[in-house]
């Protein structure tokens, strides 16, 4: 098959497989062909991944942080390298155009492992005088075998958001893929382990659910980190806490994206196709509810339209390509599925609507109008290419209306009034916030959720904070006093 890897999964530094375990197909979303056929973990397969990633922690944790940041800087100098090679696979996995994964997806990885692996170095406690001369000082530790699960969006910058502050850290990591884009993470592992990464620092396990759940409840693993949906998440958390592990929730959202009738139309329209289309529409912090002022809605809506209709379906092989398929066939039906919902509730649909034509599984990028806050569509997460256009009359008004959701992963206000912006801003219940533009995630600045969207952050100095914890050391130079 034409993307078969060596192996199904990836321990101790080699490929290791076990077909006993239940087959995984991998599908090219854009044909429906199967690609690959691999096989989810059996219970022998999980063990030999925790063991190895245990044996494995303590030496690297021990190894100097310029030693592991070499590591890390070496692997994302190969990810680079290797990014036209490991982006044909990311849109095989996914069905995201070439156009896309050319520079969203390894090279974001890349980042990741980039910017961690400089930090490595840096990690420190710190140092508390205390009265008399006693002092404490702190020792940041790792916290062990980390486990990373994984959604099928973003499969290589997934591994790597989650790999690369772990192993900065020194600990070792055990990661699951989502069983639909099984393939990218394999990549990371080996990469690494040809930048120099100790064996059994990375592993990569596959499977479905259950796969992540026996790893969420065992008692080697530290911590879990998930990015997946909120069912998932209520479950893998609920899990976490039989043993205390810490957990990072990267979740599902519902995100509002308000225009103000002030704003410059043509940015914010390219700020609500970024924010509804980019990934055929399947990026978590998608603004999916698109208030627009009153006054402008019209306008806006035309040109919305005029945009979307030079959009390029098709082959994402095709580096001209810009819209694709999307990731299976289950999903397409369940995007094509809110989109009756939302003609049945009474939205207006004005643009798209409809699965395109072939074995592919495509539908068009897809517009409502007309969509008030109860509307199924404006409540629910979709993951697919939908977008609800909701209208306003006054600040005060859209901002209640745009909290008013169990989710808080991302916002966005675009206004050409700063003072006015910054106000919205800070009023957003949502754990990242754009102000006239959407959806960029620069591996400097802390990515993740409020409310049902998440728990923890991702990326910048803060995700080191997520994997490693303080130990305190209490030092005195005084005689101890007891009382008796
Ligand atoms: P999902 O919740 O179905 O699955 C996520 C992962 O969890 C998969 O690897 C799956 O095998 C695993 N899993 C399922 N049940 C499990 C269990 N009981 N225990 C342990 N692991 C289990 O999500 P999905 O369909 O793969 O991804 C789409 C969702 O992910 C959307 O809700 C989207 O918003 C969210 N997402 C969030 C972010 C973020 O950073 N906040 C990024 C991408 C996707």
């Amino acid at each position: 098959m034409k993307f078969q890897p060596k192996a199904s999964h990836f321990i101790n530094g080699e490929y290791v497989e076990d077909t006993s375990g239940a087959p995984i197909d991998v599908i090219y979303p854009a044909t429906g062909e199967i690609i690959a056929r691999l096989h989810s973990a059996t219970p022998e397969i999980l063990e030999q991944a925790l063991n190895s990633a245990k044996a494995a922690q303590v030496a690297w944790a021990a190894m100097s942080g310029t030693e592991r940041g070499r590591v890390l800087r070496r692997a994302a100098d190969i990810m680079r390298d290797r990014n036209h090679e490991l982006s044909i696979i990311e849109t095989h996995d996914t069905g995201k155009p070439l156009q896309e994964t050319l520079v969203a997806d390894a090279t974001s990885g890349a980042d990741a492992l980039e910017y961690f692996g400089g930090l490595a170095a840096s990690l420190t406690g710190e140092h508390i005088p205390l009265g008399g001369g006693d002092f404490v000082y702190t020792i940041r530790e790792a916290l062990g075998v980390c486990v990373g699960i994984g959604a099928w969006n973003y499969p290589t910058q997934i591994a790597c958001w989650k790999g690369a502050p772990a192993l900065a850290c020194g600990n070792s990591m055990v990661f699951k893929p989502s069983e639909t884009t099984p393939l990218s993470a394999l990549q990371v592992a080996e990469i690494l382990i040809e930048a120099g990464a100790p064996k059994g620092v990375y592993n990569v396990v596959q499977g479905y659910g259950d796969v992540g759940a026996s790893l969420v409840t065992d008692l080697r693993v530290a911590k879990v980190s998930l990015t997946g949906s909120v069912p998932t998440g209520r479950k893998v958390y609920a899990a976490a806490a039989g043993s205390m592990k810490h957990v990072t929730m990267e979740l599902g959202g519902k995100s509002p994206m308000i225009v103000f009738d002030d704003a410059d139309i043509d940015n914010a329209v390219s700020g609500a196709i970024l924010g509804n289309f980019y990934s055929s529409g399947q990026v978590c912090s998608n603004g999916t509810r698109v208030f627009v002022q009153k006054g402008i809605k019209e306008a806006f809506l035309a040109r919305l339209s005029e945009r979307l209709a030079t959009a390029k379906i098709g082959d994402p092989m095709d580096e001209e390509v810009n819209f694709g398929p999307m990731v299976s066939e289950n999903q397409m039906n369940i995007a094509l599925g809110y989109v009756e919902k939302g003609k049945a509730e009474g939205a207006r649909l004005v643009f798209g609507g409809e699965r395109v034509k072939g074995d592919g599984f495509y539908m068009q990028p897809t517009v409502f109008a007309d969509v008030t806050d109860a509307m199924t569509i404006a409540r629910e997460e979709i993951f697919g290419p939908v977008m609800s256009v909701l209208d306003f009359d006054t600040e005060e008004e859209v901002l209640a209306r745009a909290n008013d959701t169990e989710f808080g992963l991302a916002a966005g206000v675009f206004t050409s009034d700063l003072t006015r912006a910054h106000r919205i801003v800070a009023g957003f219940e949502a754990g990242t916030c754009y102000i006239n533009t959407y959806n960029l995630a620069p591996v400097e600045a802390p990515f993740g959720g409020s409310k049902l969207s998440g728990v923890g952050r991702e990326n910048s100095k803060l995700a080191i904070n997520h994997y490693s914890e303080m130990k305190t050391v209490y030092v005195s130079l005084n005689d101890v006093e007891a009382p008796y």
